[in-house]
Order: structure tokens, then sequence, then C-alpha cells
């Protein structure tokens, strides 16, 4: 048995997942919570944040996030993807600034408007 608090929403349900019995969740106040204890336990994945330098715009740097969660152990080399980039203003919220990241199927959007200078 193991015992997470759900991240999902800021509730923060105590959950035990039960990996002897199917992975099964109690202690979630909703489906997302068991999903979530589920899938920590067989394939954790996170959503990135992050920036990016811009140039010609009215700020130097733009948020960006993953458009879907990835695999944990992929974090840190999709991190480095970002390194060297800058993107040209204008930004839109939704633009995509790296596409396909590490062949998952997931691209860095980015999450700021950043209007030309
Ligand atoms: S189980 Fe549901 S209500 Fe509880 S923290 Fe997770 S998402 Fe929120």
């Amino acid at each position: 048995m193991t015992e997470l608090i759900c991240i999902v929403c800021p509730k923060g349900c105590h959950l035990k997942v039960d990996e002897e019995n199917g992975f099964s969740v109690t202690g979630n106040s909703c489906p997302h919570g068991a999903e979530y204890g589920r899938k920590e336990l067989t394939n954790p994945t996170r959503v990135i944040t992050s920036t990016v330098c811009v140039e010609g715009g009215t700020l130097r740097r733009a948020s960006v996030k993953t458009s879907s969660d990835i695999p944990k152990g992929k974090i840190f080399e999709a991190m480095r993807l970002l390194d060297n980039v800058t993107i040209p203003a204008p930004v839109a919220i939704g633009d995509v600034v790296v596409k396909d990241i590490l062949g998952l199927g997931v691209d860095f959007i980015a999450t700021k408007n950043v209007p030309k200078l």
C-alpha cells in the first residue's frame, strides 16, 4: 500500500494505492484522484512549465508549458531542449514553441502574449 497526496486540485486528498489489488485507490473524493493515484504508481507524468527567450518583444522572456503531461523520466531531457530557444515577437498564447518534444507527440506552447516592441 502506498500513500500519496493528490495534486490534481487544491483539496489535496490523502490517497492510498493498493499495488497488490490492481492499483485500487481509496481516500479520493473524485474520480480524478483515482486516476492520478493509479498513474503515479504505474506511469508517473507531469506537465512542465518554463520560459524561453523572446527577440524584439516588449518582454525578454515568454512562459511556456507542455501541451500535455510527459513521463517524469523525460523532464530534464525535455527542459534541455529549451536551453537555446529564442522565438521572435509577437508571441501569442498557444503558439507552438517546440514541436513534438522527444517524439512524445507533445509540444511546448506559449502561455504568455508578448507583443512586438
Ligand atoms: S481526489 Fe479529487 S477532490 Fe481530492 S484532491 Fe484529487 S482531484 Fe481534488
